[in-house]
């Protein structure tokens, strides 16, 4: 079959060379100069740093099928990823542990103490907690949810945290012991040329070819027997039912000489300081030298038409919104939506790995069987 793919993301490129290594013909088009999609990186001319161009990325899994994917296109190298903020004039480790604990109340309590501690900063009235706000109180009281949480989400998500749903604060944000690894996940890393190259291995099949600086142009779906979109779904469709809101970041890039705050990510929790973290694309790479440095100010807001858009908002009003756009889809022959747009949801890398295998191989099942692919492989609802 000749198959289209929009957009040279991680969705297109494993979607692509999963169904070209099985001996289908792939186009590849994407509307943006580089392939990569949002996990694109390229290293600076100047200082010869590693940059993540779209924001940090960094690779985290439990999937061992998805680790051993993407370490047999790419060398990885051990990354441990730790996230300070700077709060209330004073700079804490995230996410809280022990540590922060102890610094916070300056105490010297011990795993069993911090815990008893802790609850009793709680919340307790709160028995049911319905937006973040109460999950939050419920979890960790007053004190750590303005410290921690209060001033991020609201410049986050431009919103109360009253407003958002307690789901979005799903696990008790706190560990009661010294680890500081901002991930849970058995599998960490960082691919050494960043991941660009990655998935520029990847595509690297006689099957595929790709077309990058080219939108895609519905007028030429007839040309194909499907057609994979990891663009925007509502964009499809014009947006002809209205606009899925998204938040947008503005990076605001600076450099310097040395190391400009010793760390790869400090967040700014204060509701007053307008930007949400400061990325230092060096510590991505500690394995590498630069006497420069390059940072990224990160700002937060309402996603505009002429904007990127990064996170889905998902509340009430856009899931709405989503399930007539899903409708509109599913009655659309010869096309499946795929990726953190199509899908229009927040997909880590190794998630969005594990759907594009799966959607791949869906494919090749309804291809031999003779039976029509779905607009979705995973519902989005
Ligand atoms: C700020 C931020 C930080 C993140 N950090 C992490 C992290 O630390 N760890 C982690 O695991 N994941 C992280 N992610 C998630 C990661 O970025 C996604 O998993 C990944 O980018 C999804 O790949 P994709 O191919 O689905 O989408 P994308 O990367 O968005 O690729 C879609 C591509 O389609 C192209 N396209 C869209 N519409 C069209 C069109 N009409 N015509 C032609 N081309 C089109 C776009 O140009 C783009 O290149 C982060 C995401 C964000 C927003």
């Amino acid at each position: 079959m000749h198959v289209l793919l929009v957009g040279a993301g991680l969705s297109g490129a494993v979607i692509g060379r999963c169904l070209a290594e099985q001996g289908h013909k792939i186009t590849i088009v994407d509307g943006r100069p580089h392939i990569g999609g949002n996990c694109h990186t390229q290293r600076d001319d100047k200082t010869g740093v590693m940059v993540h161009v779209y924001g940090p990325h960094i690779f985290h899994t439990d999937d061992e099928e998805v680790w051993n994917y993407v370490t047999s296109f790419a060398r990885f190298q051990p990354y441990k990823h730790r996230v300070m903020t700077t709060s209330q004039e004073a700079v804490y480790s995230l996410p809280i542990n022990l540590h922060t604990i102890n610094q916070f109340y300056g105490k010297t309590l011990r795993p069993d103490e911090a815990r008893a501690f802790l609850e009793t900063q709680a919340d307790t009235s709160i028995t049911d907690p319905q937006s973040f706000e109460e999950q939050a109180l419920r979890f960790v009281g007053p004190a750590f949810y303005e410290a921690f949480f209060k001033g991020y989400t609201e410049k986050q998500w431009g919103c109360s945290p009253t407003d958002l749903p307690a789901a979005i604060l799903k696990r008790l944000p706190v560990r009661f012991n010294y680890d500081d690894n901002y991930f849970f996940h058995r599998f960490q890393g960082m691919p050494e040329q960043g991941y660009t190259p990655m998935i520029e291995a990847i595509l690297d099949h006689p099957g595929i070819t790709v077309h990058l600086d080219t939108m895609f142009d519905p007028a030429a779906i007839s040309d194909y027997d499907h057609v994979f979109y990891s663009g925007p779904l509502d964009g499809y469709f014009d947006y002809r039912l209205g606009r899925l809101g998204y938040r947008t970041l503005d990076f605001e890039r600076f450099t310097d000489q040395g190391d400009y705050q010793g760390c790869a990510v400090m967040n700014y929790g204060d509701r007053d300081t307008p930007y949400t973290r400061i990325t230092e694309h060096k510590h991505f790479s500690p394995w590498e030298s630069h006497e420069g440095t390059v940072c990224y100010r990160e700002y937060s807001r309402e996603c505009g038409p002429a904007d990127i858009p990064y996170y889905p908002i998902r509340l009430v009003k856009e899931k709405a919104l989503l399930a007539d756009y899903v409708a509109l889809a599913e009655a659309t022959p010869r096309i499946t939506f795929v990726g953190r747009l199509g899908t229009y949801r927040y997909l880590d890398m190794d998630v969005t790995i594990r759907e594009a295998l799966d959607t791949a191989r869906m494919f090749l099942t309804h291809a031999t069987e003779g039976s029509a692919m779905p607009a979705f492989a995973i519902s989005p609802l």
